[in-house]
């Protein structure tokens, strides 16, 4: 019956209504693109990256169509802005022509901050030590599935990063945390990260500013991306 619920005992509705801060609008572009966030690459040119090797430097790598390529031997790439929490767009898209095996078939990387490494691979029936394969946390979390596509297909990561927290004497307050869909696929769910990438050896952390570069690896293989954008958190 209307108007029965008012003379209730129960707490009145709007109690609980919360009407401010009102979130900001964010609209979509038909490419995908939200309108807050920041384009890296936008299939024309790398002026928003720069040469790690070679500090300052332009960043090597080639523009072939709409894609970057790694230009091997030519070392990383990082961005000139740098970034602390964020939600990162990539797509990325293995060598068509399989060359090698395991680590060597289109190994890159997304560095974030420079320091904790995502893995990019054509995991697609290639074997490998599962916490190096495509979208894991480089030896220290194997994906929840493999989710690759074929080699010479573009693929997308969807990454929530969360940089650690460290107090004024650089003792580490909170673990980075990583959350990725690879091809719309959850792999990566919260996973707590134990420290930098590191190729030998167990992971630590070790004190770093709140915001750095986000970092692409040169691994030597002819690995592109495209349509990379972030979103500061
Ligand atoms: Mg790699």
């Amino acid at each position: 019956m209307p108007g029965a619920e008012e003379k209730s005992d129960l707490p009145l509705p709007a109690l609980t209504e919360v009407w401010t801060p009102v979130p900001p609008v964010v609209s979509v572009a038909p490419s995908g693109v939200p309108s807050d966030a920041l384009v890296l690459f936008n299939g024309k040119d790398l002026n928003a990256w720069t040469s790690v090797k070679t500090p300052d430097a332009p960043a090597p790598w080639t523009i072939e169509g709409d894609a970057m390529v790694v230009s091997p031997k030519s070392g990383n790439i990082r961005t000139k802005a740098t970034f602390g929490d964020l939600q990162l767009h990539l797509e990325f898209r293995t060598p068509a022509e399989v060359k090698g095996k395991s680590q060597g078939r289109g190994n890159s990387g997304i560095f974030f901050m420079g320091i904790y490494e995502l893995q990019v691979l054509d995991s697609y029936e290639n074997p490998t030590y599962v916490n190096g394969q495509a979208a894991s946390i480089y030896k220290q979390h194997a994906p929840l599935v493999n989710a690759s596509h074929k080699p010479g297909e573009w693929q997308t990561h969807d990454v929530i990063w969360t940089a650690p927290r460290f107090d004024p004497q650089g003792k580490l307050i909170l673990p980075a945390r990583m959350t990725v869909f690879h091809n719309g696929v959850l792999v990566q769910n919260h996973a707590e990260l134990k420290g930098g990438t590191v190729f030998r050896g167990p992971p630590s952390y070790k004190a770093h500013a709140p915001k750095l570069p986000l970092e692409l690896q040169d691994h030597n293989n002819l690995t592109a991306f495209r349509n990379i954008w972030v979103r500061e958190l």
